[in-house]
């Protein structure tokens, strides 16, 4: 049998753009076959969203028959990689089989992820198999932005990174990955189906009965589809490509627009950044932001570049700083005495607060798996200084429920919000939701939209706390904004 090599996707579910994939390739003529690993007693995690996870296997689907088009094969398994591997090892030993020569995989920077990635990597190595790995969804990777290089430090605040982030942009090497990117317009229009990309499929080497991996594709869905509660969105390469060539007309307006939740002007690219099935280099090439310097007089494009950065940073943090997933960045703000009244906290999640802004967000987070971020940032800071409840309490329910939950830009968001993370909001800086929902929701038209009780209420009820609400049965607010601020000021103040 001639050399052979396994990709292992994780969170880079394409084919165009991806270098660990394109270098198995390479090395084994073609002879490439993906593997996607993925334990079922995941399924039980609390935070588990099974409509995130509906996204992910429609993902690794259409990824599924991009490959298969082009002659390859993903094989997706129920089992821990830490198992796989080994099993597969032994399985190639016992037949008389040649072990795949290389295996690939794109970086990850959860603390989870590297943990395991290291687990791998030596285990292949002990048994000779040869590994390689690459950059892949950032176009930086946490080690390459430092404040000081000798002594590791990183950025802790947002503009100094986003400064030196542009300026490694402009360098040769930052302008040179973009434009590696310049196949996926035609991979997108299909100008490069080629049949025969791809030399290899499961078949040749499972052929036997004690192959000890099955296809768990089918079992997945039918297990999942059980529990997913919204109307699951079209995924895969394509599907994003399209989404970023319509989002290419609106860029210009971006920075007017995209702090109003009743206008479509945002992206909604984030879904697919989080399982790769399109990267930050792809996005900058396609909408030519790759010569923005940060101090560019261009509004629209600068400022969406700028929220990538955001992204960015927020892996920088969480790489650099592993202990965010559990804990206050800030030290001082660690030991807040949250009240976490667990009723309030049930009426947050399901929208029935009684303050519209708050509850029309709520409730667009349930019905649709997503939330515009203006509203992300009113409810998060609603239930931390209104509410009074633990961050990592809104943190959890949102990984639970959006299609683009990511543990760092989603602790980055709710850390800053609560003011206990790397350049947060200031903690005496509270968002008075009446105020918000009247700015950015002027005419109620976001409400309505998801608070149907208030359809045909009058615009001036819907910011006014003082507003009677109760002909259109629609529930008095839980607190008082203004004392549930004075008493979220005494919390932080607290030593
Ligand atoms: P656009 O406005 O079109 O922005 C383009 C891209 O930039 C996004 O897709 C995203 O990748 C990135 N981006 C934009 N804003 C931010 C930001 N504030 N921080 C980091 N990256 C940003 N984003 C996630 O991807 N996953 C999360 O789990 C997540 N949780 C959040 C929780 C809170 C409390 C807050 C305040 C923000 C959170 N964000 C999260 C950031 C942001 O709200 C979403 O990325 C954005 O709303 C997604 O919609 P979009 O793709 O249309 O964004």
């Amino acid at each position: 049998m001639a050399p052979w090599g396994i990709h292992w996707f994780r969170r880079d579910l394409r084919i165009v753009g991806n270098t660990a994939l394109r270098e198995n390739w390479q090395q084994t003529k073609g002879r490439t076959l993906g593997l996607f690993c993925f334990d079922s007693k995941f399924l039980g995690r609390s935070d588990f969203s099974s409509n995130r996870f509906a996204f992910f296997l429609k993902t690794l689907k259409a990824l599924q028959k991009d490959l298969r088009e082009r002659g390859g094969d993903l094989l997706v398994i129920d089992k821990l990689p830490q198992k796989a591997f080994p099993q597969l090892l032994s399985y190639c030993q016992k037949k008389q089989l040649l072990p795949p020569s290389i295996i690939t995989w794109s970086r990850d920077y959860e603390p989870f992820a590297r943990d395991r990635d290291a687990e791998i990597e030596k285990l292949l190595k002990e048994n000779g198999v040869f590994t390689k790995t690459n950059r892949d969804h950032l176009l930086f990777e946490p080690h390459e932005i430092l404040k000081n290089e000798k002594r590791g430090e990183f950025y802790q605040i947002y503009s100094p990174f986003a400064r030196r982030w542009f300026e490694a942009l402009s360098r040769d090497e930052g302008q040179l990955r973009i434009a590696s990117q310049k196949g996926a317009k035609s991979y997108f229009e299909g100008n490069r189906r080629d049949p025969n990309l791809f030399k290899l499929r499961w078949q040749a080497i499972s052929k036997t009965q004690d192959f000890p991996w099955q296809d768990a594709m089918e079992s997945f869905e039918q297990i999942n589809s059980k529990q997913v509660t919204i109307p699951i969105p079209e995924a895969g390469f394509h599907r994003a490509y399209e989404q970023l060539l319509l989002f290419k007309s609106d860029l210009q307006s971006y920075k007017e627009r995209r702090d109003f939740p009743s206008v479509s002007g945002t992206s909604r690219l984030a879904q697919f950044l989080k399982n790769g099935s399109l990267t930050v280099p792809q996005i900058i090439y396609e909408l030519k932001l790759k010569d923005l310097h940060w101090t560019s007089t261009s509004h629209g494009p600068l400022q969406f570049l700028k929220e990538l950065v955001w992204r960015e940073f927020y892996y920088s943090i969480l790489f650099h700083r592993p202990d965010v997933e559990v804990q206050s960045f800030l030290p001082h703000y660690r030991n807040i005495e949250w009240e976490n009244n667990e009723d309030f906290f049930e009426r947050w999640k399901e929208g029935t607060t009684g303050f519209p802004i708050v509850d029309a967000g709520m409730r667009e987070l349930r019905q649709t798996g997503w939330m515009h971020n203006r509203v992300r940032m009113i409810v998060a800071s609603f239930l931390t200084k209104d509410l009074l409840i633990d961050w990592r309490w809104g943190e959890h329910h949102f990984m639970k429920e959006l299609l683009d939950g990511d543990l760092a830009p989603n602790n980055g968001g709710w850390q800053w919000a609560a003011s206990t993370g790397c350049d947060p909001q200031p903690y005496f800086r509270i968002f008075n939701p009446w105020l918000q929902g009247a700015k950015f929701d002027p005419d109620g038209a976001y409400i309505k939209t998801f608070v149907s009780e208030l359809r045909e209420a009058p615009t001036k009820v819907l910011h006014n706390p003082e507003g009677d609400r109760k002909p259109w049965k629609y529930p008095d607010p839980i607190v008082n904004h203004r004392a549930q601020s004075a008493k979220a000021l005494l919390l932080y103040r607290r030593p």
